[in-house]
């Protein structure tokens, strides 16, 4: 037998014992769930790693996290964004990467949905207060007043100074429509980038982010919840690597005399968007991008909406009608599986 036959049945047989002994690398999984931006977010991971390092990655994504909720929150007194909305009318503020890079896509987004998503709603928010104790309709008179004050073209960004300026005090920022994408986004690379992360799912509060595929090799398998009975799935999506991010008329209300008042507002009336829509998910790449094309399409309406989206490369969308009709972009048929859902 020659020297390179007895290297082959050596290499064979080793082979066949490892399948036999199952010597496959043993994927462990972690988990994790916190409460970020008002959300709850949970986090798991997969990979040959011992479980300790998976904690560690867990651990450093979710401090990102906090980290990003200094900056972003609205509500809070000394976030970043706070401090912006104080200040920037009197002269340009400098800020962070991180809300520079998101106020700069808020304003892209703004513009690409013709005002629909809107990131200059703050005192209108603040006025309806929904999703807080103090939730109520707001006097019309006082309402219109406020219609008139937010614009996003108001917002001055200068790249080179890396500052943010106001052109007047007669609105503040919210990034509530946009931040959990940009923080999903982050945790994400966290993950891929400082820990080699390769199988994982991020939910936060609905919003989905995956990195790879299970640890099994197929595609994550996500429901879309159906807005007229959120613990049930309208439908399931196929997807690997992808983001999945849906705004509804569920997830932050309240009822008065039967009427349903949401949190997605429509910055044109002043009251929340009812434009024929009750559920948009948007899929693609990156959380951020989805989640502004989840407001900005919700409130635009079905028509408008499928256009835009159909108009934009490897962005799909799945819109639910107040009927209870569910459509979706041409390029996400296939991997979408409509489910009996009361
Ligand atoms: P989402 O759940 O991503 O659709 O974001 C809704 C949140 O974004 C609300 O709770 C508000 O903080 C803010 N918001 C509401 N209406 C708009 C709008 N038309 N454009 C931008 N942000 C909005
Ligand atoms: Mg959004």
């Amino acid at each position: 037998m020659s020297k390179h036959v007895a290297l082959t049945w050596l290499l064979i047989i080793t082979l066949t014992i490892c399948l036999l002994s199952g010597c496959q690398r043993k994927v462990h999984t972690t988990s994790r769930t916190d409460e970020v931006l008002g959300t709850i977010v949970s986090a798991t991971v997969n990979g040959s790693m011992d479980e300790a390092t998976l904690s560690s990655a867990l651990d450093a994504a979710f401090l990102k996290a906090f980290e990003l909720e200094n900056i972003f929150s609205a509500h809070t007194l000394d976030s970043e964004l706070a401090k912006v909305n104080e200040s920037a009318y009197a002269a340009p503020v400098r800020i962070s990467d991180a809300l520079y890079t998101v106020l700069e896509l808020s304003l892209y987004y703004a513009e690409l949905s013709d005002g629909a998503f809107d990131p200059t709603l703050f005192d209108l928010i603040k006025l309806w207060g929904i999703g807080t104790e103090d939730a109520a309709i707001p006097d019309a008179k006082r309402l219109k007043n406020y219609v008139n004050r937010h614009n996003y073209k108001n917002v001055i960004l200068d790249k080179s100074n890396q500052t943010v300026a106001f052109t007047n005090n007669e609105f503040s920022l919210d990034l509530g429509a946009i931040a959990k994408g940009y923080v999903a986004d982050e945790m994400k690379r966290v993950l891929e980038e400082e820990y080699n992360i390769e199988s994982a799912m991020l939910n936060l509060g609905g919003d989905i982010v995956t990195i790879g595929n299970k640890t099994d090799g197929s595609s994550w398998n996500i429901g879309i919840a159906n807005p007229n009975n959120p613990t049930s799935s309208i439908a399931s999506i196929e997807i690997s690597n992808q983001t999945i991010v849906t705004s509804g008329n569920y997830e932050r209300f309240f009822e008065e005399d039967g009427v349903l008042y949401h949190h997605i507002l429509d910055g044109s009336t002043g009251y929340p968007a009812n434009n024929g829509l009750i559920g948009t998910t948007i899929i693609t790449d990156a959380a951020v991008i989805a989640d502004a094309l989840s407001t900005a399409t919700y409130v635009s309406g079905l028509e408008a909406s499928m256009a835009l989206i159909e108009s934009l490369d490897n962005v799909e969308a799945i819109f639910i009608t107040n009927e209870g009709e569910i459509l979706m972009t041409s390029g996400i048929t296939e991997k979408v599986n409509i489910l009996d859902s009361e």
